[in-house]
């Protein structure tokens, strides 16, 4: 089960599943509800805590993540606060534009940024089984563009061609991104342990 009510990455994450004899659910799907407070200081403590809040409260493998962007010119910010960044009630534009007001200074050269997921897996019983970090390097742009993926991807440029995240097709997303990198390794974790025991 995905420790997450997250849409976006119940989308990347099932991707990343295709093909496997592991099959990757959302909380809704196994009538599963869990509310975790993300108390953590880092993106690995947070997904220990989904992964093991949502394992104990419905005794299901747990995939938990946290991730978040991490800008270089604000000294790693807004890191673990990416998605209440610009407030509580801000959209995914909010905090865009919240983004590119706070850089409006800085210099193509110091927009370096990455995006870092940390997955965790806990078993039904709520023990960490597997745990893994993963980053992927870009640049801010000077404004958004592309329509695909979400939160901060219009505005975050991968590799030589100044394409953004959202302009990729999903699936190139998930060959160079954070959560694709930390999804095939959990896949490979979770695929050894329950199909050779056979659960
Ligand atoms: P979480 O649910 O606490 O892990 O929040 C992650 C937040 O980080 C999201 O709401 C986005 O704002 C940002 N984020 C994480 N991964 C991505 C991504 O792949 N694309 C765009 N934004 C992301």
């Amino acid at each position: 089960m995905l420790a997450s009510g997250s849409s976006h990455k119940l989308a990347e994450f099932r991707r990343v599943f295709e093909g496997s004899r592991v099959r990757l659910l959302s909380p809704v799907e196994l009538g599963c509800q869990c509310d975790v407070d993300e108390s953590g200081e880092t993106f690995a403590a947070n997904a220990r805590l989904k992964a093991v809040a949502y394992a104990r409260a419905c005794r299901w493998w747990s995939l938990g993540d946290d991730s978040g962007l991490e800008i270089d010119a604000l000294n790693g910010a807004p890191g673990i606060r990416s998605s209440r960044f610009a407030g509580p009630a801000a959209t995914d534009d909010d905090r865009n534009t919240r983004v590119l007001e706070i850089l409006t200074d800085v210099a193509q050269d110091d927009r370096t940024a990455r995006y870092r997921c940390a997955v965790a897996v806990a078993d039904p019983q709520g023990v960490i089984a597997f745990e893994m970090e993963a980053t992927v390097e870009g640049v801010i742009g000077h404004a958004p563009s592309g329509d695909g993926g979400f939160g901060y991807d219009p505005l975050f440029i991968v590799g030589p061609g100044n394409t953004t995240m959202a302009e990729l097709p999903g699936v190139a997303k998930d060959v160079i991104s954070h959560r694709g990198q930390g999804g095939r390794a959990a896949r490979a974790f979770l695929e050894r342990v329950l199909l050779r025991a056979g659960a």
